[in-house]
């Protein structure tokens, strides 16, 4: 187990440090979900209930004088189930949440069933839509009907290359837990593009959050479409048939460095924060312009961060950031405008003062659940 998650489960275990005995009911509980299902997640807004708890949104939570009877629930990713499951529920209890999610990633559409009038078991056989996002449609209906309130997880949720070490190629089978939520930004013509997935036979050198604490690795152009149009040329899906086609791209890749270096480089952070400026401007203005809602709470995805985090939220008007687990210490020290707020996994909620509070022992056996940025 790393050291960072002890510290996450020491602290979360720890009712003192958000529930008010010993901080003098300075935090606001906030929680975290990502995909929800209509059992567990109606067990949640019950408890609260019966507690006589409130469930609010990041908007109208009190920070500077917190309510002990408020929860703050928040979504991430913007997955379809904080529509066709939690939004509905939450309107049933006369609650409020936030969905942070990333316009980049979001599409038009018409909206789709929910739990209220959708054929339960589709719904359920589809996981209730676990690796979908919601789209426009919803977003604005759940702004409008006062249920989710909309607020930012970046642009794209994106990843970018970190250094020039080339682990795979993308490959017709390559999947990760993230495809579909999770963007990249590549460089294409000597500008960023934003792509959902990659483009067959793109070298992928090894990745992190663009919010993360690594510099970004600005690859070879020359070499990445060297790749990609080999591919193309040579039945696109098809080629990846080949038995050898990995040492066909890695020697494509090589040829066109001429074994010389004709590699990328290292972003400074000067570009670091003016493209990061970029992102978070650029989806706030997406999303004002798309729900009407005022933003400026904003998620980090993967709870990965860096220490220009709260320059960049100034700049762009962002005055409250979320993160998971601890917050570091350049974050935590108040020196700007921006709030930092740390946020439980929402399997921590049972744990409220409060009748039926789960027990801590039950409670380590529900968290031994997977880490879904
Ligand atoms: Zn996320």
């Amino acid at each position: 187990m790393k050291l960072r998650s002890l510290r996450y489960y020491r602290d979360a275990l720890d009712p003192g440090r958000f529930f008010g005995a010993r901080m003098g009911r300075a935090h606001v509980p906030v929680f975290v979900y990502h995909h929800v299902t209509p059992r567990s997640f109606e067990r949640h807004l019950q408890f609260l209930e019966d507690n006589r708890y409130r469930a609010v949104s990041c908007d109208r939570a009190n920070w500077s004088d917190p309510d002990p009877r408020e929860v703050v629930l928040t979504f991430d990713d913007g997955r379809r189930s904080v529509w066709s499951v939690a939004a509905p529920l939450l309107k049933k209890y006369g609650f409020r949440a936030t969905a942070f999610v990333s316009p980049g990633m979001m599409s038009e559409g018409d909206p789709t069933p929910t739990i209220e009038e959708g054929d339960l078991e589709a719904l359920e056989a589809s996981y209730f839509g676990n690796h979908e996002l919601f789209n426009w449609t919803e977003a604005r209906l759940m702004a409008e009907a006062g249920t989710v309130d909309l607020q930012l997880h970046g642009f794209a949720h994106a990843r970018v290359f970190t250094t020039p070490r080339a682990v795979d190629f993308y490959h017709p089978q390559w999947k990760d837990r993230d495809e579909g939520i999770a963007g990249w930004i590549v460089r294409r013509g000597g500008q960023d593009v934003v792509l959902r997935t990659l483009d067959l036979g793109q070298p992928i050198y090894e990745w992190g959050s663009r919010w993360g604490d690594q510099p970004r690795y600005l690859e070879d152009e020359a070499s990445s479409a060297a790749c990609v149009s080999h591919v193309r040329e040579r039945g696109g899906a098809d080629f990846f048939e080949r038995p050898k086609w990995r040492e066909e791209l890695e020697s494509v890749a090589r040829e066109r460095d001429g074994g010389a270096v004709r590699a990328g480089r290292l972003e400074s952070r000067e570009e670091k924060v003016r493209h990061l400026e970029d992102l978070l401007g650029r989806a706030k203005s997406l999303l004002q312009a798309q729900t009407g809602v005022r933003v400026d709470h904003f998620a980090l995805p993967w709870s990965k961060g860096n220490e220009m985090i709260s320059e960049v939220a100034e700049a762009v008007g962002v005055s409250h950031v979320y993160w998971e687990a601890s917050i570091p210490d350049y974050a935590s020290a108040r020196s700007s405008g921006v709030q930092h707020h740390f946020r439980l996994k929402d399997q921590f909620l049972l744990r409220l003062p409060g009748k039926d509070r789960q027990g801590v022992i039950g409670l380590l056996a529900v968290v031994a659940g997977s880490y879904r940025g």
